[in-house]
Order: C-alpha cells, then structure tokens, then sequence
C-alpha cells in the first residue's frame, strides 16, 4: 500500500476511505448490519478483552463506520475518529468525555446555537459552569480562567459572525491551565484548517456540513489527537450510544471523495461574492475572514489556507431588507444549514440562532438583520446574479 499518511489532502480525500475486505472492492461496501459472529469463544472473548482482529457489534465498531473515522481522522492528522450521529452528538461526546460536575468550561460566545444550551441546560445541570467569551482577544480567555477550568471550546470563524479566534495563542493558555482545547472545524474543514497544527486536542465536526456536502445526511465526527484520550471517548461513546450508521457512514465516505475540490470552488466563489456584497450600495458591513477589512484577516491568514464558502453580512435596511432578499432569491435556497453544493441563505438571528438568549445574541454582535450565506458549487455568475435581482426588491 501507498503511504496515504504522506499523500497530499486531496489525494486523501480520494483514497483515505478503503479498507480492503479481500473482494477487491474500490470502495467500502456497506456492511449493513448489527453484530458480527466469532470464529470461537476465544476469538470472542479476546474482542472483548481489546485483543485480536475483528468486530463485536456496530455500535461499538463496523467496517463502514471505521472507514470514515479513520478517513477523516486522517484529513485532520488526528490519532482516530469517532462517527456520531449528528454534529451535536459529537459536541456532546466531545465535552462530556473531558469535563465532570464541578469544573468550568470556557466558549466562544459566538458559536453554533444549540452549544448554548447544551452548555447552560445540559451541563449546567451537572453541576458545570460555562463562560462565554469573546475568545478573538486572548486576554479576556486569560480573565476568564479559573482553576477549575478543564476545557476551552472554539468555533473558528465563529458561527454566524465568522470572528476569528488565534488557536495557538489559545491552545498555549488551555495547556498552561491543565485545559483541553476543542475546536469545531465545520467551517473550514480539514482541506482548509487542521487545528492540530495549531494545538487542539480534539477536532469537531459537523460532518452533515462541508464533509458530506450534499445535504442527505445528518452525522458528526470526534477526531482525537492522541491514543489516551481517543480510547476515553470510545469508552464514552459507547456507553452514550450516539453513534453513526453504516449506510450515512458510506453516503459520507462518498462525499469527501470531492471535500477538495468542492471547497476550492467554494472557496474562491465565497471570495468573489464577498466582494460583490461588500461593493454593494444597499450592504452596510461585510464578514468574512477573506477581507482586508475582516478584523482577524491576519490571523485567520496564519492558521487557515483560506477564507471558505460563509459569509455573513448586514443590509443598510436591517431585518426589513434582509426579509425582502430572501423572500426574493430564486436560485440560492432559503434554508439552514451549510457546506452542501446548493447555495443556502438564512438570517441567524430569526433561525439558527433563535434560541440563544437575546442578550448574548447582542453580546456576540449577531444582529437582527444579519444574513448569512453559505457558497455552493454553481456558476459563480448565477449566484451573482441572482442575489443581485434580490437586492434589486429592496425598496
Ligand atoms: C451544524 C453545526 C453543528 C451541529 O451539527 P448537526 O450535524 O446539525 O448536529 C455544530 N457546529 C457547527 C459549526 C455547525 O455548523
């Protein structure tokens, strides 16, 4: 075999998923199904013990379900992965195996909406205290920290205000602390940002996001930096039951065989209609890390190789305005979510993160007019043009 460790990453992306079965089978077939028999009761007993070839039952391991963990494991440069069934159950995982009653999380106070609860509801309950900061300004992590602080979650660019957070400077201060650093990579995905590089020590992702890319799946994906702390959250998820199926864990497999060049494309239309937006008489402000203007363009320049597909943006007509251009759209989809194919819009502050308490909407600067929209893969000029015959209805 090649050594797939060295090859580029969109030459991973291709053949980072196979594991040979004996068929001669190009890609990982779907094995569909619950438990695996054992040769004997040694070889039975030995699975269970940790030790021999082999599976037990698919919630605990299952060829189609291996391929992708160690697929995107290996696009991230991680030790292993664990497939979850959503986004939010891989967050879960993720800080349930680090923290315990008592502790104190830090997280980025602009961040994926449900996290906010999940924090606050969920482990809030359990007797953990949750902080959220502006972690772009590494002095107000700093203030933050008590003793107790075990865990430093970052979304980099944050969702929806693509704020930019300097992950090794943060990453240095969780260490120094006994903290763990989590960073939610669904935005940039691995082609573009790997933050191990840059001292995470576990990588989330949303994989229903850029690395399916086609909007059929909802999945999610725990990659784990070193052996220890993957062997605790494979315990964890064991227990937890949150796991991946084999068919969505194929359809996944399937879609980062184009995770390049799907967000090359997406990369370079998501500059062009940044630009567009941030020359457009009726846009008031412009967020996105690919913009001189962006206030961490240097820092997002340091730790990613490019800006991606989301862009969030403010009309000079706020909510009204925004209604108006998306009730107007005709190509780009009214819908929630991001990193499929299709262009999507939605206004964060009405949807995705409606549920976050309106005082810490405002703290985190996701205003009630803002729009977010995530690039597709079509025609950079209909994407244009279209958005534009929308600006057009506004008044
Ligand atoms: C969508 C998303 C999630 C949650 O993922 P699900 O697959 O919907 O559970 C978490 N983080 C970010 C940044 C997301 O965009």
């Amino acid at each position: 075999m090649h050594d797939i460790e060295k090859k580029s990453k969109s030459t991973q992306c291709v053949h980072g998923s196979l594991i040979p079965d004996g068929s001669g089978a190009v890609v990982t077939p779907i094995y569909q199904t619950s438990t695996f028999s054992f040769k004997d009761v040694d070889h039975g007993a030995g699975l269970f013990a940790g030790k021999g070839e082999g599976y037990i039952y698919t919630r605990i391991g299952n060829p189609t379900i291996r391929s992708l963990e160690k697929a995107v494991a290996l696009l991230e440069d991680g030790y292993d992965g664990v497939g979850c069934g959503s986004g939010m159950a891989a967050l879960h995982l993720a800080f349930a195996s680090i923290l315990k009653a008592g502790d104190h999380a830090i997280c980025s106070e602009s961040v994926y909406g449900p996290v906010v609860g999940l924090f606050t509801q969920q482990f809030g309950n359990w007797n953990v205290d949750v902080s959220f900061v502006d972690t772009t300004d590494v002095e107000k992590v700093r203030a933050a920290l008590r003793p107790e602080t075990t865990l430093i979650h970052i979304e980099t660019p944050a969702n929806p205000t693509m704020a930019v957070t300097d992950l090794a400077v943060v990453a240095e201060l969780a260490h120094s602390h006994g903290a763990k650093m989590t960073v939610d990579n669904t935005f940039m995905s691995p082609i573009l940002q790997r933050p191990f590089e840059h001292g995470a020590d576990m990588v989330i992702h949303s994989m229903t996001k850029f690395i399916n890319g086609h909007a059929d799946v909802v999945a999610g994906m725990v990659v784990v930096k070193d052996e220890e702390d993957y062997k605790h959250v494979r315990k964890m998820s064991n227990a937890y039951g949150g796991t991946i199926d084999p068919f969505n864990s194929f359809l996944v497999a399937r879609g980062i065989k184009t995770l390049a060049i799907r967000v090359e494309k997406q990369n370079v239309s998501g500059m062009k209609v940044a630009e567009f937006l941030e020359s457009h008489p009726k846009v008031a402000k412009v967020m996105y890390p690919g913009l001189k203007s962006h206030p961490q363009y240097e820092t997002h320049k340091k730790q990613a190789s490019g800006p991606g597909g989301l862009i969030s943006f403010e009309l000079k007509g706020g909510l009204d305005a925004g209604k108006v251009l998306l009730n107007s759209v005709e190509l780009c989809v009214l819908a929630v979510s991001l990193g499929g194919v299709e262009t999507l819009i939605q206004q964060p502050a009405a949807m995705t993160h409606a549920s976050m308490d309106p005082a810490l909407r405002k703290q985190a600067g996701i205003t009630d007019g803002l729009v977010r929209i995530s690039v597709g893969i079509e025609e950079l000029d209909d994407i244009i043009a279209d958005l534009s015959q929308g600006f057009d209805k506004i008044g």
